[in-house]
């Protein structure tokens, strides 16, 4: 799949590590049935660049470069309060020279606050133009819409990025990321067994599930709901995979079966703790010094820990696992994730 001919701005330099994880790996044996320890590696996508960096770091180069193809100057969007999505759009408005403007839903009530840390914090200390607050199930769209609407009537040329950045342009950070991680596999002479990712908004998984058919990448790939279970999730994925198959001109139909979500793990709702993000969050930081995050990909890797102790794979069977980023939401949390 050929993606020199959209515009794309850079901000990681070469290819994100792809190391095994071995202490990790065995303290997780010792909670895995008898013959089923798996081999966990990471993709470290928490590398990537705007630091500290993550998926949307990716989907950036894409969007970004698009915003300025248009000559925009201010890039709006929109997030939860303690959105990685909207620190990292800040950060690469900043480096490239463009102002920005947020709208924030509020999904749990009263989780927004001036005060909070985090990525918040960043927020502010980044210098954000403006941040609208908004409760949750408003139409984001609409309401992005209204703050773009602000900006042109004062002159300025507005550039609208959706949630999570996850439309089919965005999603082109993960194919790359696909062909990035074939380009490894093949250079270090690893294969894996899984692949597992977050899912929330979608562009992630889609954009694996896409990169994957498109390269004729033959691993499972397993997306972890950090908001929906599968029956919700799943149609969000096979269509964010076939408008980027769509947009790249390949011509592939994502099927069902083409798409597998992992549930569970996500509850009580969208950024609430739970005890096995705590337990996947602290395991992490103890055994190999890797930092999750308690949105995402805390969850995610619960998810991993479940599936393993479940026996889903055999001794020797390698998984990778695809860290998304996340880390300053780590300071929005301190009580929850030592208690
Ligand atoms: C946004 C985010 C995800 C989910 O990715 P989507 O592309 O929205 O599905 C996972 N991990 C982290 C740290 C994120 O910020």
């Amino acid at each position: 799949m050929d993606l020199s001919r959209f515009p794309r701005r850079r901000y990681t330099e070469g290819a994100t590590p792809l190391v095994p994880l071995p202490r990790f790996s065995a303290a997780l044996a010792a909670s895995c049935p008898a013959g089923r320890a798996p081999e966990v590696w990471i993709k470290r996508d928490d590398l990537l660049g705007l630091s500290p960096g993550g998926n949307k770091t990716r989907k950036l180069e894409f969007l970004m470069a698009e915003a300025l193809a248009r000559g925009a100057d201010t890039i709006i969007t929109c997030g939860a309060p303690q959105s990685n999505h909207c620190r990292l759009t800040l950060a690469a408005a900043i480096t490239e020279g463009l102002k920005c403007r947020f709208v924030i839903e509020e999904r749990v009530p009263g989780s927004f606050s001036e005060t909070a840390s985090g990525n918040h914090f960043l927020f502010r200390l980044y210098g954000v133009e403006d941040i609208t607050v908004v409760p949750a199930g408003t139409d984001m769209a609409a309401a992005m819409q209204a703050v773009a609407d602000q900006v042109r009537a004062a002159g300025g040329t507005p550039y609208v990025i959706p949630g999570g950045g996850s439309n089919a342009l965005g999603g082109l950070g993960y194919v790359a990321c696909a062909q990035e991680l074939q380009v490894q596999m093949t250079d270090q002479g690893t294969r894996f067994d899984a692949v597992v990712v977050g899912s929330g908004s979608s562009g992630t998984h889609g954009g694996m599930v896409a990169g994957f058919l498109g390269n004729r990448i033959q691993v499972p790939l397993l997306g972890v709901g950090v908001s929906r279970d599968p029956v919700d999730q799943a149609p969000l994925v096979q269509r964010e995979a076939q408008a980027i198959l769509d947009l790249l001109g390949v011509d592939l139909q994502v099927g069902e079966a083409d798409v597998s979500c992992v549930g569970g793990y996500w509850q009580p709702k969208y950024s609430i703790p739970n005890a096995g993000m705590v337990e996947a969050v602290q395991m992490l930081a103890r055994t190999e010094a890797v930092l999750l995050d308690p949105v995402y990909t805390g969850k995610i890797m619960a998810g991993l820990i479940g599936l393993a102790r479940a026996g889903h794979w055999a001794d020797g069977e390698r998984v990778l696992f695809l860290h998304t980023g996340g880390m300053p939401a780590l300071f929005a949390y301190t009580g929850e994730l030592l208690g």
